[in-house]
């Protein structure tokens, strides 16, 4: 480990205990090494009950590896005097915006957090301002929170967790209750957040063109990682990613329908633009005169 990661997962394994006697322990990690650099923008993908969310609960130290090793920015998640250092570095959002809100007005709630670090007032007044504005809500820091739209009560969330300063912000399917206006507000935040300030981003979703905005997606499966790499390396093999349960991206999907009819179209292609262009050059032979 260096300088430039920021979390490290080596050999982790981990079971909830069972609930009776009678019961087993359910085993929900089964031997995941993971190294994730500072200022990457990582997807996790996965069916239901693959693991994603205890995996990421293992990232900041809301649960402890059964066997194997978390680091934290160089921090070991086993050792309890770095926990606190940790869940300040490693900030989470949760699949409920209703569930995660505590204040009563909107800048107390990004306010909470803070205050919890024992930051003095007016360096926390400093942070709130900075952080409405940074997710575009200064305009609403007197609201109710019941005001909001779903996609605002989550980049109130966001601005909470950017309050405390953290290293790494890790959405746990944050955007998956929020309407397509919603998931763009977010998804737009939380792009600015890594590639302007250089914050690493861990983003759950099953939304696979959300999966096309990473650096790197994983797939979880039954507790272990079963494939990694570019969003274009993922998506290009359909079939496998159908195997695995999980959707290819729309524009994907279509041309992979024409190559089996006979097309000859590049694998890869996961967006509206590139399909485009790709269209464009096919085309270019039925064109008429100099439209743009
Ligand atoms: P995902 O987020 O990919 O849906 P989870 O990490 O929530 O997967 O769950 C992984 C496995 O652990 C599943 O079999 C799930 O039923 C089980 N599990 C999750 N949370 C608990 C818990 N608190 N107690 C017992 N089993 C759990
Ligand atoms: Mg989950």
């Amino acid at each position: 480990m260096n300088d430039i990661t920021m979390i490290q997962a080596k050999n982790v394994y981990y079971y909830y205990k069972a609930m009776s006697e009678n019961a087993e322990n359910v085993e929900a990690i089964n031997g995941i090494d993971l190294e994730i650099k500072k200022g990457e923008f990582l997807v996790l993908l996965g069916r239901n009950g693959s693991g994603k969310s205890t995996l990421c609960r293992l990232f900041n130290a809301l649960l402890k590896p059964r066997t194997g090793t978390v680091f934290v920015n160089g921090m070991d998640t086993l050792n309890d005097e770095n926990t606190w250092l940790i869940r300040k570095d490693v900030g989470m959002v949760f699949q409920n915006p209703d569930n995660q809100i505590v204040g009563n007005v909107v800048e107390e709630d990004v306010a909470f957090g803070p205050e919890n670090l024992g930051v003095p007032p007016e360096e926390i007044r400093k942070r709130v301002d900075r952080s409405l504005k940074t997710v575009g809500m200064s305009d609403f820091a007197l609201y109710a929170p019941h005001r909001l739209s779903g996609g605002q009560k989550q980049k109130v969330a966001i601005a909470g967790i950017l309050a405390m300063e953290p290293q790494c912000i890790i959405l746990d399917e944050a955007t998956s209750m929020l309407d397509p206006w919603g998931r763009k507000e977010v998804l737009d935040v939380l792009l600015d957040l890594n590639k302007n300030r250089g914050i690493t981003v861990i983003h759950v979703t099953h939304h696979m063109e959300e999966a096309c905005l990473a650096d790197r997606v994983a797939v979880v499966d039954n507790g272990k990682i079963i494939a990694e790499g570019t969003p274009a390396e993922i998506f290009s093999d359909v079939e496998r990613i159908k195997g695995m349960g999980l959707d290819v991206p729309q524009v994907t999907e279509v041309f992979y329908k024409l190559n089996k009819k006979g097309y000859k179209f590049p694998n890869d292609i996961l967006t509206v633009d590139e399909a485009l262009k790709v269209i464009m050059e096919n085309l270019a032979v039925n064109r008429i005169g100099n439209r743009n």
